[in-house]
């Protein structure tokens, strides 16, 4: 086995250069602490981007990783496999959804939603039916397919032409939906209920509310990203419970397998039926590891408790924040659900959240930015209110020193 001592700097010799990683190398978590290759200790409040929903090395995530690596990993699709079939069960049990498909990225289960989405209306309606409203400043992957629904046009630059009948309405402005929805078109409107790559900008109730009514009234499915909003992010095992609106297609993935990579699409079995045989796959999607880890995070994360503790969770860290911004004079507002808050910065601070985040980093507290403007906060579901205690703490003397 390679066991070399590698150091930051081996990134710009052996990686393709998309990534601007920080200067540290963590090397062992634990919970939302994580050490780096010279033993200074860090507090996570980015989760891996609303990923590591547990922490690190959550012991009871270990233990079925571990007890599932010594039975099977891998059949593909041509068999199914019980942690697959339990997990989708528990889905379903949970959720709006009655069929479940696994992938192993938002990405992946994005491009099966629209995929879904435009074979539905075909299949119903015809192929004229086959356009997608989503909206500016979303984010839905990287895929080609993907990434042209999603509305931030500078991730599709130099990569045209993109796949047509995509349009991009304005985000929490029914009327601009309006002005692109018909009955003969349009197949589907997709949206994240929390914008989270674009800045942690949550919807307008009335909002989610019109899109239901304007979908069911012009034959169009409602598809739900909630690849970073879900997974008890809000306090809600889903935020669509919070706005009380009900999608007929919803995506999940980041915090579903708490570090291992998994995602799932969830549909009703009437938009569901249109996947039929042969008509999409993955080699990996429902793999017995990923599934069989996902099930003790939802076990876990749809417990009351845990739901609950995210909501005083979020509570205290957003009043912490406040606080801060309040003395330093940094954030206009702290907004968000749960835990999933992004602190605008304030005009004097526009375009510097990188400089937070590097300041961050020095004092020993890793946060995340949303777009240049807004610090963004997604730490562990379960992160005890100690570790919240010192990242503030560290946080504001980032801030302390950034200012001065
Ligand atoms: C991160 C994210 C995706 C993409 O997920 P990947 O696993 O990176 O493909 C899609 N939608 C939303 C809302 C996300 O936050």
């Amino acid at each position: 086995m390679n066991r070399e001592p590698v150091s930051r700097e081996l990134f710009d010799e052996v990686m393709v250069p998309n990534y601007a990683p920080g200067n540290i190398i963590p090397v062992r978590g634990e919970g939302s602490r994580v050490w780096d290759q010279d033993g200074r200790e860090f507090v996570d409040l980015q989760g891996g981007i609303a990923v590591t929903s547990l922490g690190h090395c959550h012991p009871g995530l270990v233990g079925v990783l571990q007890e599932q690596a010594e039975k099977i990993w891998h059949l593909s699709n041509v068999m199914t496999n019980e942690p697959a079939l339990r997990l989708a069960k528990t889905l379903c049990d949970q959720t709006f959804a009655d069929r479940v498909f696994f992938a192993n990225s938002g990405a992946e289960a994005n491009e099966a939603a629209f995929k879904l989405a435009r074979r539905y209306a075909w299949e119903h309606y015809g192929p004229d039916k086959h356009e997608i409203i989503s909206f500016t400043n979303s984010f839905h992957g990287r895929t080609l397919f993907t990434v042209s629904v999603g509305g931030q046009a500078k991730y599709l630059e130099g990569f045209e032409p993109a796949p047509g009948g995509i349009h991009h309405a304005e985000f929490n402005n029914l009327d601009s939906v309006k002005a692109l929805i018909s009955k003969e078109k349009t197949c589907a409107i997709v949206v994240e209920p929390i914008q989270g790559e674009g800045g942690v900008m949550p919807a307008d109730p009335d909002f989610l509310k019109g899109l239901r009514q304007l979908c069911d009234d012009h034959n169009a499915l409602l598809v739900f990203d909630e690849v970073q909003s879900g997974v008890g992010r809000t306090g809600h095992l889903y935020a669509y419970e919070m706005y009380n609106v009900v999608p007929d297609i919803l995506t999940s993935a980041k915090g579903l397998g708490g570090g291992f990579p998994v995602a799932a699409m969830l549909a009703t079995a009437n938009a569901a039926k249109s996947l039929g045989v042969g008509t999409h796959g993955s080699t990996y999607g429902g793999n017995a590891l990923a599934c069989a880890v996902a099930q003790k995070v939802i076990d876990t994360v749809s417990q009351p408790e845990i739901l609950k503790g995210v909501k005083a969770r979020s509570d205290k860290l957003r009043k912490g924040m406040m606080d801060i911004g309040e003395r330093y004079g940094i954030f206009s507002e702290v907004r968000g659900a749960g835990l999933l808050l992004g602190c605008v910065l304030t005009e004097k601070w526009q375009g510097k959240a990188k400089d937070f985040l590097n300041a961050g980093l020095d004092e020993g507290v890793m946060v995340l930015m949303a777009g240049a403007n807004v610090i963004r906060l997604a730490p562990s579901l379960i992160i005890p209110e100690t570790d919240i205690d010192d990242a503030l703490e560290r946080f504001e003397a980032a801030v302390k020193k950034l200012t001065a």
